[in-house]
């Protein structure tokens, strides 16, 4: 009873769950290696040789090095799929009009409830104080902004978002992810005049 409720704890974090795996395997493998620990007593004679022990140990850094190598992998892959945001200025077209938007690519399957999205020059400001949560999937924001419909003249934009563990990132203007520190703040006013639903 006591145990099951150690194993019921223990595999509640990927950290523990994996330690405890590490645990059991080395424990069954050990009459492997000639040492046999459910007995009464420790058996020297079959404990093995140093060139034994050697190769033992190998195994064990094999064993450890694989366990961290898929503990790195889910961690990786967890951090891919909370972060999949992107922001971008692009040209769109109604009725042969052309105009510019800001087309926002949520692949987090959730969606954000904090964020901004700004040009360097200051020219273009979208956050979730002025346009809500950020759903899932695609979004476009119509702009209001004086430039020609030129997809050469599109500014790169900067965006902010918290993720659903409450962690602050930014994704450049080269598109590249980093943490940040600083707080996801607005500054007015709104560069967006509304949201038109995806028909792509
Ligand atoms: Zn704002």
């Amino acid at each position: 009873m006591r145990l099951a409720e150690i194993v019921k704890w223990t595999w509640r974090s990927a950290g523990t769950r994996w330690t405890l795996l590490v645990v059991l395997v080395m424990v069954l493998a050990l009459p492997l290696w000639g040492l046999r620990p459910y007995g009464k007593h420790f058996d020297h004679d079959s404990a093995g040789t140093w060139g034994d022990w050697v190769t033992g140990i190998g195994q064990l850094a094999a064993v450890i090095t694989a366990v961290v190598t898929v503990l790195r992998t889910e961690r990786l892959s967890r951090m891919q799929v909370k972060t999949a945001v992107g922001a971008w200025m692009a040209v769109f077209q109604d009725n042969a009009q052309p105009y510019w938007a800001v087309q926002f690519e949520n692949a987090t399957r959730l969606p954000l409830f904090q964020w901004t999205a700004d040009s360097a020059d200051g020219a273009v400001h979208l956050c979730h104080l002025h346009h809500g949560l950020l759903i899932p999937g695609k979004t476009t924001y119509e702009l209001t902004i004086d430039r020609p419909c030129d997809q050469s003249l599109a500014s790169p934009l900067v965006l902010r978002f918290v993720d659903f563990d409450g962690r602050t990132w930014e994704r450049d203007s080269l598109g590249r992810l980093a943490p940040v520190k600083t707080p996801v703040a607005c500054r007015m006013p709104s560069t967006s005049v509304k949201e038109s639903s995806d028909v792509e």
